[in-house]
């Protein structure tokens, strides 16, 4: 075998885990298969043909209060209208028996083994929402200062900064489209992210009206999480051509791995990190596709949402969800029937993505 460079290559032993895995995947993303084998496909491969351009952000840290945090989300819920924001207030304030929501310092949190009155853990240090299996109740988790990454709590010494504003906003908009009558939805498996995300990406366009933030700062908000979501489309991608190849050939070998590498030209750094996913952790590919879709769906659904003429139509679409509808929950987004509309999916993402960045519309070559 000619060793290419950039090319990976498992060992025997890992690739007979990889077809163990994926043989074991092929049942679980029926379900996928089903919904957007072939759109997830072909909008990665699409990604390209239309160049959609993210820049890379430069990070900015803008500091808020824990109070304006709550207070700004509240504020943007309520200019989604009536519907969305009586729901919200009566889960954030608690009105609803069936919610918790915990917003607290990360850093001032020592015993992450308390419980609370509906024994689930009080913190998580992750920003999520937890449900015990068959229950109606939610704990939704938003802890402050969770992205390390971008900036330590001393170096600014605030007690809330911009990225936990969306952190709130995207937790508290995930019990939106949540029906806890439902134990399996099979929809909200497949578009859950995209509805949380979709309230993120309005957030954003919200804020830069309010002009009450620097642009940077939504633009490395916006960007950083447009980047993730490309990400996880093509890794996903990545992943059902394997699974592809696996149906193909029945046993993923050595070389028809270096032929798909090959055939597909990934970058090593991808590959690499596709095969670590796989190999270690397995359920984390479903979270994989479930951003994968929405890096499709969000811009559409965000824009609805933003647009009183047209909000009825998310209203539609987040019943549908609640409700598993799998057959219908696609309808109210207008992104085709039987074939998906990508010019309108791929110009909704493109517009969306000049407004934040403020960039003139991009106009592509064809
Ligand atoms: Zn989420």
């Amino acid at each position: 075998m000619e060793i290419v460079e950039d090319t990976v290559y498992l060992t025997d032993s890992e690739l007979k885990r990889l077809n163990q895995v994926i043989q074991k995947m092929i049942a679980e993303m029926k379900l996928y298969r089903e919904f957007n084998w072939k759109s997830l496909k072909s909008i990665a491969q699409k990604y390209d043909e239309y160049n959609i351009r993210i820049p890379k952000p430069k990070a900015v840290v803008v500091p808020m209060k824990k109070q304006e945090v709550i207070g700004m989300a509240m504020q943007y819920f309520q200019s989604l209208g009536n519907d969305i924001y009586h729901q919200i207030v009566q889960a954030v304030m608690q009105q609803k028996k069936n919610v918790i929501v915990e917003v607290y310092d990360k850093h001032e949190i020592h015993d992450y083994t308390e419980m609370n009155e509906f024994d689930m853990p009080r913190y998580d240090d992750i920003p999520n929402v937890k449900r015990i299996k068959g229950k109606p109740q939610s704990t939704v988790y938003v802890p402050l200062h969770s992205d390390y990454s971008r900036v330590e709590k001393n170096a600014i010494g605030a007690e809330a900064t911009l990225s936990d504003l969306y952190a709130f906003v995207h937790e508290i908009s995930h019990l939106l489209d949540y029906n806890p009558n439902i134990t399996e939805n099979k929809t909200r498996k497949l578009v859950a992210e995209s509805t949380a995300i979709a309230f993120e990406m309005g957030l954003s366009e919200f804020l830069l009206e309010k002009e009450r933030f620097p642009r940077e700062a939504i633009i490395y908000e916006y960007n950083t999480r447009a980047n993730h979501l490309f990400n996880c489309l093509e890794l996903f991608y990545m992943f059902l051509e394997l699974i592809d190849s696996k149906n193909l050939v029945e046993e993923i070998t050595k070389e028809s791995l270096v032929q798909l590498q090959d055939k597909l030209q990934y970058k090593a750094k991808y590959t690499k990190y596709l095969f670590h996913r796989i190999l270690k952790e397995r359920s984390s590919l479903l979270t994989l596709g479930n951003y994968g879709i929405a890096a499709m769906l969000s811009p559409t659904i965000s824009q609805k949402l933003r647009d009183s003429k047209k909000r009825e139509k998310i209203l539609e679409y987040l019943e549908y969800v609640k409700n598993d509808q799998l057959d219908k929950f696609f309808d109210p987004l207008e992104l085709g029937e039987q074939d998906i509309d990508y010019d309108t999916m791929f110009q909704n993402m493109q517009m969306q993505l000049d407004k934040i960045n403020g960039r003139e519309p991009y106009k592509r070559e064809i």
